[in-house]
Formats: C-alpha cells, sequence, structure tokens
C-alpha cells in the first residue's frame, strides 16, 4: 500500500495506520448500530492491523431495550383498544422463552393485532392525526437523535389520541460505570457522530481525562471511521487522552442548544434498565410530570409485573448480555447461525437491523 496516499481516501488513512507505533494490541469499543453496520459492511475488521480489534458496544437501542417494556408493548396491543407504532426493528425482538402468548411484536400482528410500523415520531404524530377516534401508542426506543425531536413534538402538543411508551436511553453513564470496573475490555472509544451533535461532547471529554482513554467522535463513512481509529491509535502511540472530533462541523463541544433544551424541559434523567445489563443511574429519558398526559404508563394498564414473576431478562442460552457489551464475539455463542438467524431470531442482538449478532451474520446484505 502507498505511504502517500492522502489521508482523506480509505488507502491513506489505512497506510497511516499501518505505519503507527502501536504500544500493544488496542481494542476500540464503537457505541452506534449505524457506525457498526459500515464497519461491517466493509469489512474493515479484515483489511486492519492485527493489533487493532473492533468491538461492537451498546449501540442498538431495540437490544437494549428491558424485557418488561417490550412484555408492556405486546399486552397493551392486545388487551386495550390501541394501535402500536413501532420502529422496523422492534418487530421481531424476542422476550424469553418462559411466556404465555406471543414473544414478539410481529407475532402479535399475525394474531390481529394492530402494529404499525414508522420511521420517525412526525410518522406517528401524522397516523394519529389520521385516525382521530383511534387510541395510538407510539413505542419509542432510542437514543438522543430520536428523542430529541420527539421532545420538539411533546412542546408542540401530540394529537390527544396519541401516547408515547418511552425507552430512552443516554449512554454515557453506561461506559462510565464500565470504565470503573476492574477490566473494561476496550483501551479507546469511537463516540457516536449524531448524538454527539445533540449531546455535545463534554460528558465525553471529562470522561477521557478521568479514565486516561482515547476517544474520538466518528462519521458514517468507511474514510470517517477510519479517520476515528487513526485519532484514537495516535493518542494511544502518544500517550495522550481526549475528546478528538472527525465529524466536523456537525459536531460542537456544546452540541445543539436547541435540541438540549428541548430534550431537558420535556424528559427527566432517571436510573434506567438496559437489557442483559442491568440498571444504570442516570441512563433513562422519563416524561416529565407536566407531560404525563400523554405517557402511555398513565392512560393504561401497567402489564410489566406478570412478566417478573416467570421470565429473565435474555432468552436461555443467548450470550446477547456479553455481545452487548463487547466481551464477547456473535460467533462466540453456542446459538449463532445454529438456532439463532436473522430470519427466526432468537436473541435481541439477531433480532434488530442495528444489532450486533444481525450486522454480523451479514444481515445488512438481506435487507
Ligand atoms: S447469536 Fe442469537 S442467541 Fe446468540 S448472542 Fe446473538 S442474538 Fe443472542
Amino acid at each position: 500500500m502507498s505511504p502517500f496516499a492522502p489521508m482523506n481516501t480509505l488507502r491513506g488513512v489505512l497506510a497511516a495506520i499501518e505505519a503507527l507505533p502501536l504500544p500493544g494490541p488496542v481494542r476500540i469499543l464503537n457505541l452506534c448500530g449505524d457506525q457498526e453496520r459500515v464497519i461491517s459492511l466493509a469489512g474493515m475488521r479484515k483489511v486492519l492491523p492485527r493489533r487493532v480489534k473492533l468491538l461492537s458496544g451498546p449501540g442498538c437501542a431495540a437490544s437494549i431495550c428491558p424485557e418488561a417494556d417490550l412484555y408492556q408493548a405486546i399486552q397493551l396491543v392486545q388487551r386495550e383498544a390501541v394501535t402500536l407504532l413501532v420502529s422496523d426493528n422492534m418487530l421481531q425482538l424476542p422476550l424469553g422463552r418462559h411466556v404465555f402468548g406471543p414473544r414478539t411484536l410481529l407475532e402479535a400482528r399475525q394474531k390481529g393485532a394492530d402494529v404499525r410500523v414508522v420511521s420517525a415520531p412526525i410518522e406517528a404524530v401524522l397516523i394519529a392525526r389520521a385516525e382521530p377516534r383511534r387510541e395510538m401508542v407510539f413505542f419509542a426506543a432510542g437514543f438522543e437523535t430520536l428523542l430529541a425531536p420527539l421532545a420538539g413534538m411533546v412542546l408542540e402538543g401530540l394529537p390527544e389520541n396519541l401516547s408515547v411508551l418511552l425507552c430512552g436511553r443516554r449512554v454515557e453513564p453506561l461506559i462510565e460505570k464500565i470504565l470503573s470496573s476492574e477490566d473494561p475490555g476496550f483501551e479507546a472509544l469511537l463516540l457516536p457522530g449524531n448524538r454527539c451533535a445533540v449531546t455535545g461532547t463534554a460528558a465525553w471529554e471529562a470522561m477521557t481525562q478521568n479514565f486516561r482513554i482515547p476517544a474520538a467522535v466518528a462519521a458514517y463513512t468507511s474514510t470517517g471511521l477510519l479517520a476515528a481509529i487513526h485519532a484514537v491509535l495516535q493518542q494511544r502511540c502518544a500517550d495522550e487522552a481526549r475528546v478528538d472530533n472527525c465529524y466536523q462541523p456537525m459536531v460542537r463541544p456544546e452540541g445543539d442548544a436547541m435540541a438540549l433544551d428541548r430534550l431537558y424541559r420535556v424528559f427527566d434523567i432517571v436510573e434506567g434498565a438496559w437489557r442483559g445489563v442491568g440498571r444504570v443511574e442516570q441512563t433513562a429519558f422519563r416524561l416529565r410530570f407536566a407531560y404525563n398526559v400523554v405517557n402511555a404508563d398513565s392512560r393504561h394498564p401497567d402489564y410489566r409485573g406478570e412478566l417478573q414473576k416467570s421470565a429473565g431478562e435474555m432468552p436461555d442460552g443467548c450470550e446477547c448480555a456479553a455481545v452487548l457489551l463487547g466481551k464477547q464475539e456473535p460467533a462466540d455463542c453456542r446459538q449463532f447461525s445454529v438456532s439463532c438467524h436473522i430470519d427466526s431470531p432468537y436473541g435481541p442482538c439477531m433480532a434488530s437491523e442495528d444489532g450486533t449478532c444481525y450486522l454480523r451474520s451479514g444481515g445488512y446484505r438481506a435487507a
């Protein structure tokens, strides 16, 4: 490979990465399903030096959605007179084996429940407006990039027949908790560009300083991701730790002031459950009391308690809990490509298009 290829080309960045005098193996954790898709699609793991390992972290909002919330959604759409509006990647998300009735929203739909797919919060609003006599619930699982526009719509006023079943998460405190553990399992971080465009990078800056871990905000192209990988490796070589912004001009340290204002006017930040991981403080968005009227939990019965009597968080034998944290590769799971496939997912990481097992099994090619 030519060492003279410019740094804004794939060949140039790869050459620059290969030329780095790495002090040892480096494991880099990414936190975004969209970035993991680019990494998998480009076969990036095969072209990087052997000492550089790319790990996939908790970047799929569907995979980390607690089983109790999924159960609640399935029960609501079956037992109440409601339409459930949900993103495509939630449809096949499975409950554990030990439940009576449908294990997924897709199965519930096949049994006659009114489950409809939406690709953005505005679509949920338009559908609710079109059928004002029908009670609708938008099951919203996502990070700040989903929640900021949702907050804007709540502030403008949702249709009276629309409420929100919310599973909104922020990842920073979870990563901080992992970094505080004895063996985090990674030495550098790739940060999600679009989310950082909303939140800014202050929390990540503090983390890089406190834990002496290199980080870089990454874009969504192969070259952009490689540039971010080069940035963290360069820091590692120089024994430095900071946030390099490789997604300019989209990301500014202070974030998007208008989006943040909307987010924090509409949502509180509370302790949140992450499927397979457990509860982590300051990671869940909850509708503020002033917006209780659009909270599906205040309008409909809560069925979550039924599940806790009999079921666990992951299906038996599913290793998603370890896969979600980058501690295990999908292929290490005995179910991978045996009893767990993209067309018949057994665990949550195979059920969503952003899930690590889905992406590693080539699901993006089948999509
Ligand atoms: S292959 Fe299937 S069962 Fe195994 S960790 Fe992935 S999603 Fe879970």
